[in-house]
């Protein structure tokens, strides 16, 4: 349908119950292509003839990148052309036999502008492909280079300088390409992938908006990029170029939008989606703001609920708890969808079980619908429930894991406001309302608040690598437990965070999966902050700020996966929901 194109209005207060308007408002910003840089690298190489070798960094897939050497060598030019993004990983994945090694020593660079372990960070998952190699990192000195020692098996050594192009942005060291002769300094090479990036910025700070939060409703930023996505053959790590575009450009536009976002989850600045798409050929961008029209649904199969191996479908998940029985509740979204949840009376001590916070964090709904489904079977249960929370963000993730499955959308996590359903939120004023209104139905104490995250590295090349505001949760670490309580709930908060962990420890698949990603992560970084309680992370945190004395919170690495690893996480949340029903009823 073709829309017109008309001046965005000011907005921005939640909506409610306007599901049926027919108009869009849609205003094109900016809609340009950008020429492929290693075609434009080929072509220029081709034609000059340089007669030494030359080097080049750019964002793309080692086939890609193959292809292009193979094709510059038939036209007597010799070039090595390597990735700007995680340079030290592809040096060992592409140019190091690593079955021959039998020890590794890395320095790894730092720099004033970066984190202090970055270049360690962006080295991941190195220390798992090199499982049974001694490796030892070491942290080196104010370089853009890793020094790499390698001793084989058979005793022979070699030393290896492996170039980490970046440049500083917006005051902070950023990946970059880069082209060089062989034994010469060189410089940044500008490429496709930062020029996107660096006009969607521009365009969108030209428009001068950081101090009017909601002049749009839906900002979509359409990008067609090259580098197909790759897997790395451990856990579910994978090189992506377009899942690495959608979360830098999610979070930097939310940053310059919403100034206080990273410390203000409450910034509203509007809901911003990154629609990050494959090509093989130039780059185009495009950017559109958009007034929410037919809040609509993505049509998806119904699945069974023990074996579903995929986030479900809304319209499943509301025929469930439709059978599912109770007292029904419900408000609405700020996109007009409904958010309903149920009340079931019974003598214990009663609990509120809520997923779908953050929507991009599928397996917890799964999960949720599972318990909810084993509770209403015990007359003795009492509970209030909401399946999903951030209804409009669920539907975007819908949208979105057609394009990208594997990918985390970030951009879903949040609501159609542009904000996290806070805990903090004193006087919900939309969908926050179905939370509040199952505490007030049960008078329940405990919150069973069932989340999510990645299950492989989140990074933010462009923008300083670490997602900023977010650095403890880039890297895998298994499953794990948050529990926060309010003064005087101390003790069974602790009991809780016991017994929970506990019960979870007996499946030893699960204890297993959980060792093997945090001896990864800590062997890229020095994070400290979580205990281990029967092989399962923990934290255990007082907080005045939460709505219930008691919240417990689950984490499954479920951002990205599908197929068994699914079924996992999702079983696994219904495990620790029931568990922790289980529990309560026993310590209170
Ligand atoms: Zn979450």
């Amino acid at each position: 349908m073709a829309l017109p194109v008309l001046p965005i209005s000011a907005a921005g207060a939640p909506r409610r119950g306007t599901t049926k308007r027919m108009d869009t408002f849609m205003t094109l910003l900016i809609d340009t292509v950008i020429p492929r840089t290693l075609d434009a690298l080929e072509a220029e190489l081709s034609a000059s003839k340089p007669d030494q070798p030359v080097e080049a960094w750019v964002f793309e897939d080692a086939a890609a990148r193959r292809a292009a050497e193979a094709r510059l060598a038939a036209a007597s030019v010799t070039a090595r052309i390597r990735s700007a993004y995680k340079p030290l990983l592809c040096f060992f994945l592409e140019e190091v036999d690593r079955a021959a090694l039998r020890q590794v020593t890395i320095r790894y660079p730092r720099h004033p502008q970066a984190h202090d372990r970055r270049f360690l960070a962006e080295a991941y998952p190195l220390a798992a492909l090199l499982d049974g190699v001694a490796l030892s990192f070491e942290a080196g000195e104010v370089a853009l280079t890793y020094e790499v020692t390698l001793t084989a098996k058979d005793g022979t050594t070699a030393t290896h300088s492996v170039f980490a192009p970046n440049r500083l942005r917006d005051g902070v060291l950023a990946n970059c390409g880069w082209q060089r002769l062989l034994g010469e300094d060189g410089a940044a090479l500008t490429t496709e992938f930062e020029a996107l990036f660096a006009a969607a910025v521009e365009t969108v700070r030209a428009q001068g908006w950081s101090d009017r939060i909601g002049a749009f409703d839906r900002l979509t930023v359409t990008v067609e990029m090259p580098g197909a996505d790759q897997e790395i053959g451990w856990g579910d790590e994978v090189i992506s170029f377009r899942e690495a575009m959608h979360e830098d450009l999610f979070f930097t536009l939310r940053e310059m939008l919403a100034p206080d976002a990273g410390l203000d989850r409450g910034a509203r600045p509007g809901q911003i989606v990154p629609d990050i798409r494959a090509t093989h050929g130039a780059a185009r961008l495009r950017i559109t703001g958009t007034m929410f029209a037919e809040a609509d649904e993505t049509a998806s199969a119904t699945i069974a609920l023990e074996t579903a191996d995929r986030p479900l479908g809304m319209a499943q998940i509301r025929a469930a708890l439709g059978a599912l029985g109770g007292q029904r509740f419900s408000t609405l979204s700020r996109e007009g969808r409904e958010v309903a949840g149920l009340y079931k009376p019974g003598p214990g001590p009663a609990v509120l079980i809520t997923a779908g916070q953050h929507a991009n964090e599928t397996s917890g709904v799964v999960g949720g619908l599972r318990a909810a489904q084993a509770l209403m079977q015990d007359p003795e249960s009492h509970f209030a429930y909401v399946p999903v929370e951030n209804v409009d963000g669920y539907e975007l993730h819908q949208r979105l894991i057609v394009q990208n499955p594997r990918h985390m959308h970030h951009a879903a996590r949040f609501s159609a406001l542009g904000d996290d359903l806070s805990p903090a939120m004193a006087e919900p004023d939309d969908e926050r309302r179905a939370r509040y209104e199952g505490i007030a139905r049960s008078g329940a104490k405990l919150h069973i608040n069932l989340h999510g995250y990645p299950a492989h590295e989140w990074t933010r090349p462009l923008s300083g690598y670490l997602p900023r505001g977010f650095e403890a949760w880039t890297m895998p670490k298994g499953f794990f437990l948050i529990v926060v309580h309010q003064k005087g709930w101390g003790e069974i908060a602790q009991a809780l965070l016991a017994a929970v962990s506990a019960r979870l420890a007996e499946d030893p698949a699960l204890v297993a999966f959980n060792a093997l990603r945090m001896d990864a992560m800590l062997a890229h970084t020095a994070d400290s902050s979580f205990g281990v309680m029967n092989g399962i992370p923990v934290y255990l945190s007082e907080a005045a700020t939460y709505t219930t004395p008691l919240t417990v919170i689950t984490e499954a690495p479920d951002e990205t996966i599908f197929g068994a690893a699914f079924v996992m996480q999702q079983t696994t949340q219904m495990r620790a929901a029931l568990a922790c029903v289980e529990a309560y009823l026993r310590l209170r």
